[in-house]
């Protein structure tokens, strides 16, 4: 690209593979880097960028004098440009000539690769699976979000159980991004666009990330011109100081606007994921009103083209500044587009709450005319929730409607497993995980194979532990605490339970803890055993939630549960496919009405892990009595501890009672034919349904192309 080129012309464009992302969700693609230097692969961290960079002549030319290799190459390329090109793609097909421009979905995070490490959790995969489906369906779309070149932390457990966070900073050389507008030989980025932050003037670089058909916009703060504090401004994802987030926030809402003109980019539908982004409403508002609108006209066609996205419906989870910091970022804005103050706060303001507050969720829901929550219950309590928003109607006709949320499911299912599915249900399965029909082919693959499948990933994730925990002791020094907590006893053929998600007092996750004597036998158990998994991190300035990781981890490494129990450091999208492919029980135990959907468990049924879950969230609409477990309420709960010590037994008894009994039940061969009738049963109910296929199909028919009408 910026250098000469080392790589032999019959395959140059493995360059060009290499910096769009499309690579990461196909099978083939993979393969090709993976057969192109298969140690350089694993010591890049699957990253072909910098593959490419470190590779030595004499792998390309074996490469090249391989006819194998160019047979894939050539494979490879085609399904690469038949999906780059608009032809036949099910959007230009179903609605041809319906959107003028495309979907601009702006979101603080993005979640896509390890080699991007600019998330921190669901909400940032959610955006990830859904620009890779965009490309997938041919719908046109650009995604805005930051670069943040030190990303989220890593997580390191000290010996005494306490979290450690550090920092990395991204290489940009060795990245999948490129500047929009370089100013150096090397990857780095020049100006593009400029914004008021308080009483100065800050400019903004731009980074591209190619994603199939889909491009994602990534600003950067940290170029040239910019006073030390700014450059420093993007450096990391969900700083805890308010005031750095009110900048990031206008950043990335006034900021994207402006580097979407500046592109010529002409959106005809603009979404925001989470209250975040919602600035940018705002700043479309005072482009219309430069243009001669009066504030009511230029909010209404806003209104008509926006569609909000909430996510929380946990009141400390929503976005809120103090008046006092929107009045000294806003005050000169609102001054120069003949807002008042008060028309302008009343627009962040929560009916009953205090009026020194500005709330970017009431923001989202009173700019934007198509407003959505992410599940069928989370729909019901936000409904609820932000009546008083809409204090005229009756709360059922509240209007934000729910999409629940899906996976991108060629990125989540194991490639092992994906091959079982092109086998019995077509060759073309990936492109139709979402056709029902297809699915019910399931129940014809033999119990055996499925089996002999789910054995192999099993071995893959236990084998990606033993392998960190030696490294823990030969790099780090790590004591034998550490090294038996990261899972150096796991057992492959021991019944084993994942319970992976961030850190979060509301997930429960000492839930299982509840009667330490019960959870004792049933994970010793000399016959039937079981092991536990965790992963999860806390976020830094979450105190509560650290102490909790740190007596969850003190929990785990007692002695007594025999190194049965085990937790994995660092949990990110790479740790999360080995998780999600390779356990057998996915358990999920957050507190009733506080998660919004949750996406994880979606990523397991893909993979034939059964689901152990409370009822909520996307569970709720997923269950179906022979799909997986879920934890009833036995008794009605008065208070939270009624509820934990209700949603214990219940899972104690679930586990002695149904899930060890059906795991070790086997046949000769060993095969437990109970279980892998269960799993057909999740992968054929849940698949089609809980995908972003779906859910994407769902966003363009009730939301795009209504606000794109409009
Ligand atoms: C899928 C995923 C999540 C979301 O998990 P939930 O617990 O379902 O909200 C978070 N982090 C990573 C790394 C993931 O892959």
């Amino acid at each position: 690209m910026l250098q000469e080129s080392k790589i032999p012309e019959r395959i140059s464009r493995l360059e060009e593979l290499a910096n769009n992302l499309w690579w990461s969700w196909h099978t083939q693609a993979r393969a090709l880097f993976r057969t192109l230097d298969y140690p350089l692969w694993r010591l890049s961290g699957h990253n072909p960028v910098r593959q490419l960079h470190e590779i030595s002549s004499d792998k390309l030319a074996t490469a090249v004098a391989d006819p194998a290799f160019i047979k894939l190459y050539d494979s490879v390329m085609s399904a690469f440009d038949a999906d780059m090109s608009d032809r036949g793609s099910w959007f230009s097909g179903k609605y041809p000539n319906v959107l003028h421009g495309p979907v601009a979905y702006f979101s603080m995070e993005f979640a896509i690769h390890n080699s991007l490490p600019i998330y921190a959790g669901g909400l940032g995969v959610l955006a990830g699976d859904t620009c890779k489906e965009a490309s997938d369906l041919g719908l046109p779309l650009v995604g805005v979000g930051f670069m943040y070149p030190q990303g989220y932390f890593h997580q390191h457990i000290s010996a005494e159980g306490w979290q450690e966070e550090h920092y990395s900073q991204l290489d940009f050389d060795e990245a999948p991004i490129n500047p929009v507008n370089p100013v150096h030989r090397s990857k780095w980025c020049g100006p593009l666009v400029q914004i008021r932050l308080g009483d100065r003037l800050s400019h903004i670089g731009v980074w591209q990330v190619r994603l199939g058909r889909v491009n994602l916009y990534l600003m950067c703060c940290d170029v040239e011109g910019n006073i030390p504090e700014d450059q420093q401004l993007c450096a990391r994802l969900y700083t805890a100081d308010p005031e750095q987030r009110i900048q990031q926030e206008i950043v990335l809402g006034i900021g994207g606007v402006r580097v979407l003109r500046a592109l010529g980019i002409k959106p005809s539908v603009w979404h925001a994921n989470e209250g975040h982004c919602a600035f940018m409403m705002l700043e479309r508002v005072r482009e219309e009103m430069e243009r001669g609108a009066s504030f009511a006209e230029a909010l209404r066609n806003v209104q008509a083209a926006t569609v909000f996205t909430t996510h929380t419906q946990v009141a400390a989870g929503h976005d809120i500044f103090p008046v006092s910091l929107v009045e000294k970022y806003f005050r000169t804005y609102w001054e120069s587009t003949g807002i008042n103050r008060e028309t302008f706060l009343e627009l962040g303001r929560q009916d009953g709450a205090s009026d020194q507050a500005f709330n970017m969720t009431v923001l989202g829901l009173k700019m934007a005319g198509h407003r959505n929550a992410v599940s069928q219950i989370h729909g019901r309590i936000t409904r609820k929730m932000w009546h008083g928003l809409w204090p005229e109607v009756k709360e059922d006709e509240v209007p934000i409607s729910h999409i629940t949320n899906g996976i991108h499911t060629p990125t989540w299912v194991a490639r092992e497993m994906g091959g079982v599915y092109e086998k019995h249900l077509g060759h073309d399965v990936s492109k139709r995980y979402d056709d029902t029909t297809l699915q019910e082919l399931v129940i014809n693959i033999p119990d055996e194979e499925l089996w002999a499948v789910h054995q192999v990933l099993k071995r893959k994730l236990i084998g990606a532990m033993v392998e960190r925990a030696r490294q823990c002791s030969t790099e780090r020094e790590c004591k034998a605490r550490q090294v038996l907590a990261m899972g150096s006893l796991l057992d492959q053929d021991t019944l084993t339970i994942g319970f992976v998600r961030r850190f979060a007092a509301y997930k429960r996750p000492e839930l299982v803890f509840h009667d330490t004597e019960r959870l004792k036998r049933i994970v010793t158990d000399r016959w039937h055993p079981v092991q536990i998994i965790f992963a999860g991190k806390s976020h830094p300035a979450d105190l509560p939630s650290k102490q909790l990781l740190h007596d969850v981890y003190t929990l785990a490494t007692n002695r007594e549960f025999q190194g049965r129990i085990a937790f994995v450091e660092d949990y990110d999208i790479h740790m999360a496919h080995y998780l999600v492919q390779g356990v057998d029980v996915w358990l999920n135990t957050p507190r009733r009405h506080y998660e919004a959907c949750g996406t994880s468990g979606m990523k397991a049924a893909g993979n034939g892990v059964l689901h152990l879950s409370v009822r909520g969230g996307w569970w709720h609409e997923g269950y179906n009595g022979a799909n997986g477990w879920v934890i009833q309420d036995e008794v009605e709960a008065h208070d939270p501890g009624e509820e934990d010590t209700s949603d214990a037994k219940t899972l104690y008894r679930l586990l002695e009672e149904e899930i060890v009994p059906l795991y070790y039940q086997r046949d000769r061969n060993g095969v437990p034919h109970g279980w892998v009738h269960m799993v057909k049963e999740a992968i054929n109910s849940i698949v089609p349904r809980f995908c972003a296929r779906r859910m994407l199909k769902e966003y363009i028919e009730q939301m795009y192309i209504p606000a794109a009408r409009k």
